[in-house]
């Protein structure tokens, strides 16, 4: 029986970040684009993830209100605020829209609203942008969304580019939304990683691959990039690649250097800069671990 679910995605400007903490080389940064997925049925929707600034929402919103579709449920993949900062400003315009996410999801997204984390990190980076209204996700309970009659189903996704993130199945047009688990030709954000965390990152990739999909959107893709299960391939070597040469390298610059030649086309070269700076470089012990 063909599913009557269908999906979009609408991908964030990438806007400036106000940081001095940029590459060798580089006089300015830009965040990387954001994705958005609308899942609809006939009447109803299901939106995954938003974006950052209250700008950047009301076009979500917009882009939603033209699709005519009645939105439902707002789901975060996980409880970094440049997925879950907009919801207020959806919820104004959709207020029947409920905001749920995984239990251990929140408790990243509570991090991420704790002073030392929203002002020192968010409101210094985009000042005067942030709704002043930031919403906190209920619990989803049974980790399924119902949207028409089909299942959306939240899968735990352990520690991958923070802690507790997941993703959302619908098994019945083969969809994977991945959040930042799957990366779509940008940078990756690996400055939350360990040695260990790299590895239970790889895990994750496995399972989605697992699940065959037909279409993985990722949380931060360049513009125009298909959403193809080819990605998922391409995370895992770029998650590789820096497990291994982080392993040997001897400062945050060579291991920036290093990777930066393997990837010279990747969008948002600073993400790669903060990685390298974020990790402990640990020479201890072997390379080719995972
Ligand atoms: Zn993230």
């Amino acid at each position: 029986m063909n599913s009557p679910l269908k999906w979009d995605v609408l991908l964030s400007s990438q806007i400036p970040v106000v940081t001095s903490e940029l590459p060798p080389g580089a006089s300015e940064m830009k965040w990387s684009p954001i994705s958005s997925t609308l899942i609809s049925g006939e009447r109803d929707a299901v939106l995954v993830d938003t974006f950052i600034t209250m700008e950047q929402n009301r076009v979500l919103a917009d882009w939603i209100a033209a699709s005519g579709k009645n939105l439902t449920t707002i789901y975060a993949t996980h409880g970094h605020g440049d997925h879950f900062f907009g919801v207020n400003t959806i919820q104004r315009r959709f207020p029947n829209a409920r905001f749920v996410a995984s239990r251990d999801a929140i408790s990243v997204m509570r991090q991420q609203l704790s002073p030392p984390v929203l002002g020192a990190y968010w409101k210094s980076r985009f000042p005067g942008q942030i709704d002043p209204t930031l919403v906190i996700a209920e619990e989803l309970a049974g980790d399924v969304i119902q949207l028409e009659g089909e299942e959306l189903v939240s899968i735990p996704t352990g520690h991958t580019d923070t802690r507790s993130t997941t993703c959302l199945h619908v098994p019945s047009i083969g969809l994977v939304v991945s959040g930042d688990v799957v990366y779509n030709d940008v940078h990756i954000h690996l400055g939350e990683s360990t040695a260990d965390s790299r590895k239970e990152w790889i895990a994750a990739l496995n399972m989605i691959e697992s699940l065959k999909p037909r279409a993985v959107v990722a949380g931060h893709k360049r513009p125009g990039r298909p959403d193809a299960p080819a990605i998922i391939e391409e995370t895992r070597q770029y998650i590789r690649g820096f497990d291994k040469i982080a392993a040997d390298s001897e400062t945050p610059e060579e291991l920036y250097s290093r990777m930066f030649a393997l990837y010279p086309n990747r969008v948002n070269p600073a993400v790669l800069w903060s990685s390298a700076r974020g990790v402990t470089i640990d020479r201890s012990r072997p390379a080719h671990s995972i």
